[in-house]
């Protein structure tokens, strides 16, 4: 017997009439004779909204707290979908993360599913149950609910799959599957068939929403294939496995971009050793993720210029850090939070030259200027002013033949 985990977005289960359309899809699979676990995401903006009203009351508003507030979005739909299952005579059962439990560890909002025990609700499988689990949410070892990051129903769908040993793992969302970029903003954008672990994880590291990253990784650890698909259509999706099953013939698989990113040059910051530890070790020290960083070379041999990038929530942390970190001097700072990543990902850059200077050049003709470049094996990435953004993706989109 197939066992397998459905995993459905926001989107999907956004309205009463979406909730009853996927219990119906879940039917018609448990009458194929396979085992589900449905993993369901709280209502398209449910989320957000909790966010609003806590922020309503604080700015800081306590973490703990919170979590139990976020994590309501997802009870609801799980009672939803198990409520609609029974109407349509499938046998089926909710369970919060705490009733499972869902084991996590790791601070409030940002929590890492560890385990879950599984037999509760093996056992209901097995007498022909459809078992529904919240998304996003798990309990700590001292009892505590957290929920496991923005995005996090997908890594609990993965985490299920692992646990639960289950055959399948299919992610149904609100567009056809994983696109050369984001296809609610580039209608040209193509779906892609099939693609490696590593290629899904660039792409969702650097902006692609369509697939958490942290869900990728643990996918990509345990191998555990994944399939992107609509909700809406019975289109194919994208199916996510072990590169060696791909072929590349293309160097470039997809353009992501993020909006979120923040830009600070120090100017004239002594050019002699320790220094850079001495800017950066605070920034560690307060958790502040640093993605891109440029030393440009010394011209009197005395001062330089150092340019790093943030996230952009985490700009005012960064500069309070800088103004007292009594260990590193320089003359001038300056910060751009309109900036925007724009990245090009592709196992396929690996074996094909000139992809770094096609980027380059097809940029610069659209005089689109780069304020910070980074590379790995499989993706160039590029700091450009926000209000390229789109532009520089259709253009790369266009270069590298993806249209
Ligand atoms: P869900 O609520 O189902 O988890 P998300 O909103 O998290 O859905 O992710 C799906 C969205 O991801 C799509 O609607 C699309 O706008 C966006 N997206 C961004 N990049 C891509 C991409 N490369 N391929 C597909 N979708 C993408
Ligand atoms: N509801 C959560 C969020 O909006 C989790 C998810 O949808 O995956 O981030
Ligand atoms: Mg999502």
């Amino acid at each position: 017997m197939i066992k397998k985990v459905l995993k459905f977005g926001g989107t999907s289960v956004g309205s009463i009439e979406r909730i009853q359309h996927v219990a119906n899809i879940i039917k018609k699979e448990h009458e194929l004779g396979h085992q589900i676990i449905a993993v369901v995401s709280a209502m398209a903006g449910q989320t957000n909204e909790l966010i609003g009203k806590s922020k309503a009351i604080s700015d800081e508003f306590d973490k703990r707290e919170l979590d139990v507030l976020l994590s309501s979005g997802e009870q609801v739909t799980s009672a939803l979908l198990a409520g609609a299952l029974k109407k349509i005579d499938v046998k089926s059962k909710s369970w919060l993360n705490w009733q499972i439990p869902i084991l996590t560890e790791g601070d409030y909002n940002n929590s890492r599913i560890i385990n879950m025990n599984v037999e509760k609700v093996n056992e209901f499988l097995n007498n022909n149950g459809v078992a529904v689990i919240p998304g996003y949410q798990g309990i700590s070892k001292n009892g505590d609910v957290t929920t496991i990051g923005r995005g996090g129903s997908d890594a609990t769908a993965v985490a299920v799959a692992k646990i639960f040993n289950a055959d399948t793992c299919e992610i149904y969302t609100d567009v056809d599957g994983v696109f050369s970029t984001d296809p609610s903003k580039i209608p040209l954008a193509k779906k892609i068939e099939k693609i490696s672990y590593d290629e899904m994880l660039e792409l969702s590291s650097l902006g692609a929403k369509v697939m958490q990253s942290s869900a990728v990784q643990t996918a990509m650890m345990y191998n555990i294939p994944l399939e992107v698909r609509s909700t809406f259509t019975d289109r194919k999706g994208t199916k996510i496995f072990d590169q060696q099953n791909i072929d590349y013939s293309k160097s470039v698989t997809g353009v992501a971009y993020s909006k979120d990113d923040a830009k600070i040059t120090l100017i004239g910051v002594a050019d002699k050793p320790g220094v850079a530890a001495n800017i950066f070790e605070p920034l560690n020290k307060a958790q502040i993720n640093v993605d891109m960083v440029i030393q440009n070379i010394s011209s009197d041999n005395k001062t330089t210029d150092v340019t790093f990038t943030i996230k952009r929530d985490d700009l005012l942390k960064t500069k309070e850090i800088l103004k007292n970190n009594k260990n590193v001097k320089y003359k001038k700072i300056t910060y751009n939070d309109k900036v925007a990543k724009v990245s090009i990902v592709g196992a396929g850059m690996v074996s094909t030259p000139g992809v770094t200077y096609r980027m380059f050049r097809g940029l610069a003709d659209h005089k689109i200027n780069i304020l910070a470049i980074s590379t790995s094996e499989i993706k160039l990435s590029v700091i450009i002013d926000e209000e390229n953004t789109l532009n520089a993706v259709k253009k790369l989109h266009t270069i590298f033949d993806l249209d």
